[in-house]
């Protein structure tokens, strides 16, 4: 017997087994799973009256919301494609995003309305906007909840679908060049829900606080797998660390999912705080997207006295392939030496093999100190790029996922990366880790954020430069800190330059936009940046 793995299972587990349970908390906002399941059914009802068919793409601008959740299960009833937008895009991304996915529905949050008014015109594809939030139709948009209220709750009859059809058409984060558009099958959210619920404990007691946005990947794949196991969800709008911490308590949250960037704001808002937080809940902070610094663990497992949980993966794995969690192999090693390991990128997850190689495909050797490329190949590995067969190819080669992040391997197994690709810095011959230069910035208690990049250099062709953001009130000069980084690392990896920013470019999952930061000192000498 073949049954194809489709999403759409999980809401119909969660509403059998959890139909009074409340599934979803948006400000006053409380909804049962019978609630979500029905408001689902006339969500797909309304997008076959649009005329939405099997493969047809429906785009989503919205915050971590209760309309954009529906979504993800009403769209797939009716065998359409979630193409979600990140919310801190240009104009000209919109217009490009959505004319380049052949959106036919656009779904927009009344917060995000006036952007899309500007461009309305420039849409080729788009025929309905439909706006949440809004209490009467303008004009030709519709307002969500009276159009919802408009079709009936009952079951409606599925379109048949085949698990390598694709559910979402993912674009990535645009953190090294234009976002790309990846497919992903209903097969590969499907399994990635399967290994995340399993590696990250995931049970009906979770309650868990949607922080990571859901239109980038890293949160994308949280409403499959809580939602399989009758969690409660609780929708988090914007980033104020007051309020989460607040909606922690009050809603007895178990489990966040946030960027390195929002774990940070946390840790400064508690430790800035008059009378810092006597926290009385226990909760699994799982962090993704990007590296934190050994430092931050020990802060979030000693300050906050929560559980800390990393995992790595890119929008085209679906996405997360490896934890660093402690398992019994490296469990008898002191606290000091688990923390470290717990801020590496880990090992991999179920599902997904995963390998560190050089060039010649061999795998490095596990001594924590051999560098190569990360490698996956699994099923969920995305169907390819939107439109570009070339970029496909030279991302998928020999059977295998080329992920452009550098790592070492641990005699543990414990990946660690060192850098992307485009990131490291070759300076003299010599490559130096970005990211290993701002572990270093890290530990000095005045610096808030560091990022280090190539800037050019007469004699050794590149040299690393780090960008800082101060906390409040430090007067630590430049001078100050290239000394730190001096007596702190090898020397020929210190930072040659230091300026300071009052904030960095990010993308919206908290990114650092290192390739913004680059442009200023390579174009002045002519060379490209990538
Ligand atoms: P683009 O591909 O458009 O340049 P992006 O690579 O940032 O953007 P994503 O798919 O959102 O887009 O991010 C995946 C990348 O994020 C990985 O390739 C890796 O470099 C980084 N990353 C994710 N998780 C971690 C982690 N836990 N530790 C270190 N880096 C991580
Ligand atoms: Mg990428």
């Amino acid at each position: 017997m073949h049954v194809p793995l489709v999403v759409t299972d999980f809401l119909d587990r969660a509403v059998q087994l959890y139909a009074q349970k409340t599934a979803v908390i948006d400000g006053n906002w409380r909804l049962t799973y019978t609630d979500v399941y029905h408001r689902v059914q006339q969500l797909s009802r309304g997008l076959k009256a649009l005329q939405i068919e099997k493969g047809d793409k429906v785009a989503y601008l919205a915050p971590n919301s209760t309309e954009m959740y529906e979504g993800f299960y009403g769209v797939f009833q009716v065998g359409g494609v979630m193409t979600p937008l990140n919310t801190r895009l240009t104009p000209d991304d919109y217009i490009f995003i959505l004319n380049h996915s052949e959106s036919k529905v656009l779904f927009v949050d009344i917060t995000l309305y006036e952007r899309v008014k500007e461009i309305r015109d420039q849409l080729e594809t788009v025929h309905t906007i439909i706006v949440h939030g809004m209490d009467e139709d303008r004009g030709q948009d519709i307002a969500y909840e009276p159009w919802l209220a408009s079709f009936s709750e009952e079951e409606i009859e599925r379109e048949p679908l085949e698990e390598t059809d694709i559910a979402s058409l993912l674009y990535t984060s645009g953190t090294t060049g234009n976002p790309k558009g990846v497919m992903l099958s209903h097969r590969s959210n499907y399994l990635h829900a399967l290994t995340t619920m399993h590696h990250l404990r995931v049970s009906d007691q979770d309650t868990l606080i949607h922080i990571l946005p859901m239109f980038h990947v890293n949160g994308w794949g949280s409403p499959f797998y809580y939602t399989a196991n009758g969690a409660t969800q609780v929708m988090q709008r914007q980033m104020d660390p007051a309020e989460i911490f607040k909606k922690i308590e009050a809603e007895g949250v178990t489990v966040a999912h946030m960027a390195p960037t929002v774990l940070n704001m946390l840790l400064e808002h508690d430790a800035l705080s008059d009378a810092p937080l006597k926290l009385t809940q226990d909760v699994r902070v799982v962090i993704a997207g990007s590296a934190p610094p050994p430092a931050f663990v020990k802060r979030v497992e000693e300050d906050l006295g929560w559980e800390f949980i990393q995992v790595y993966g890119m929008t085209e794995i679906s996405p997360l392939i490896t934890t660093s969690q402690i398992n019994t192999e490296v469990a008898d090693k002191s606290k000091e030496e688990k923390q470290r390991l717990k801020a590496k990128t880990g090992y991999a997850m179920i599902g997904s093999n995963v390998r560190v190689v050089d060039e010649d495909g061999s795998d490095v050797p596990w001594d924590g100190a051999s560098i190569g490329e990360i490698v996956t190949r699994s099923n969920n590995v995305m169907e390819g790029y939107w439109k570009n067969p070339e970029a496909t190819n030279e991302t998928i080669k020999n059977g295998y996922l080329h992920t452009g992040d550098m790592a070492n391997v641990d005699s543990d197994g414990y990946i660690e990366i060192v850098d992307r690709k485009k990131d490291v810095i070759i300076s003299g011959g010599e490559n130096i880790s970005s990211i290993e230069v701002e572990g270093c910035l890290y530990e000095h208690p005045d610096v808030r954020e560091a990022a280090v990049i190539s800037a050019p250099h007469e004699k050794w062709g590149e040299v690393p430069h780090a960008i800082v953001v101060l906390r409040e009130g430090s007067e630590v000069t430049e001078e100050d800190l290239m000394n730190f980084a001096r007596e702190n690392m090898a020397k020929f990896k210190a930072p040659k330059g230091i300026s300071f920013m009052e904030e960095l470019p990010k993308t919206a999952s908290g990114k650092i936009q290192k390739v913004q930061l680059r442009k200023p000192f390579w174009e002045e000498s002519g060379r490209m940046v990538n």
